[in-house]
């Protein structure tokens, strides 16, 4: 029980750092996307959108502060391993004590209300916030927390769609497509586009979710999955709707779809936007309690 707890105090200290290192800190892989976004760009309009975009980042790291105002909604992705001595339960306590330990410490906007009266519900926590995914892992005793604030912009920009099996691969473009010229420069474009298909109507928009979490640009292992992706990102680029929806060729600087297999009479795609402000920043801790951050993973 002693260690157990030591556990949770190095995890909640863990979580009250990494939710601000996120917000504060992009990973080396989105740098990247963006100044080579600004190489592709060729409208004045896109290429100051770009410039004040790289710029802002810059900024942030120099003065220590949020690339955006918009600390999002709380997002953490979980993979647990059967020997990591803290339960679940108590994983989620630290991660809330964490969430609420940043929020007033750095201090941070407080985001969260409730959902029908609109009244604050405090640090950035409230009822099923901050938003947990689960994974466990057999025959491992760490865990890995990664933290995905969330923009209102982009996240409200999400779309689910039940297409038939009949309209196939087509449907599914279209759809994605469709989804992002509707969208136009709402969701604060360049950014990740999040394709989820497959498995349920749930269980499509979860995997567009996670697929917005994986570094910028790696590749589906489904070499068919991975062929959706180039060609979306192709057809996304050509849309013109550009940074910030100034127009440009810059659209998208990656998609990124997620997989499962489904009914044979079902056929969901979801869409999950994330901004050029694609913020993410994890923490591996071992059973012993020793914490190690990571802003790439
Ligand atoms: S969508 Fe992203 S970049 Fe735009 S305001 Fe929200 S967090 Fe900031």
């Amino acid at each position: 029980m002693a260690v157990a707890t030591d556990i949770q105090k190095v995890l909640e200290d863990a979580a009250a750092e990494l939710y601000v290192w996120a917000l504060k800190d992009i990973p080396q892989d989105l740098r990247d996307a963006l100044v080579s976004a600004r190489g592709r760009e060729t409208s004045v309009p896109g290429l100051r959108v770009l410039d004040t975009i790289i710029r802002n980042v810059q900024v942030a790291e120099e003065e220590r502060n949020l690339v955006c105002q918009d600390t999002g909604i709380p997002v953490y992705y979980c993979r647990v391993g059967e020997g990591f001595p803290l339960h679940p339960a108590r994983i989620a306590e630290a991660l809330r004590d964490g969430t609420e330990r940043a929020t007033i410490e750095h201090p941070l906007r407080s985001n969260t209300v409730h959902t029908l009266t609109r009244e604050n519900t405090g640090q950035n926590v409230g009822h099923r916030v901050p938003i947990l995914h689960w994974e466990f892992v057999p025959d491992w005793d760490g865990l890995d927390v990664k933290c995905v604030p969330k923009g209102s912009g982009s996240e409200n920009m999400s779309f689910l769609k039940m297409c038939t099996p009949a309209e196939g691969v087509g449907g599914i473009k279209r759809f994605v497509l469709e989804s992002i010229v509707g969208s136009g420069g709402k969701p604060c474009p360049p950014g990740i586009i999040g394709v989820g298909i497959g498995g349920s109507a749930d269980y499509a928009m979860h995997l567009a979710k996670e697929a917005i979490a994986r570094p910028v640009g790696t590749r589906n292992g489904d070499p068919l999955v991975a062929e959706l992706e180039g060609e979306l990102f192709d057809l996304i680029n050509e849309t013109g709707i550009g940074p910030m929806g100034l127009g440009g060729d810059v659209t998208a600087l990656a998609v990124h779809v997620e997989h499962a297999d489904t009914h044979m009479t079902l056929n969901p795609v979801a869409v999950n936007y994330q901004c050029w402000a694609a913020r993410r920043a994890t923490v591996h801790i071992s059973a012993d309690g020793v914490a190690d951050f990571d802003r790439e993973a």
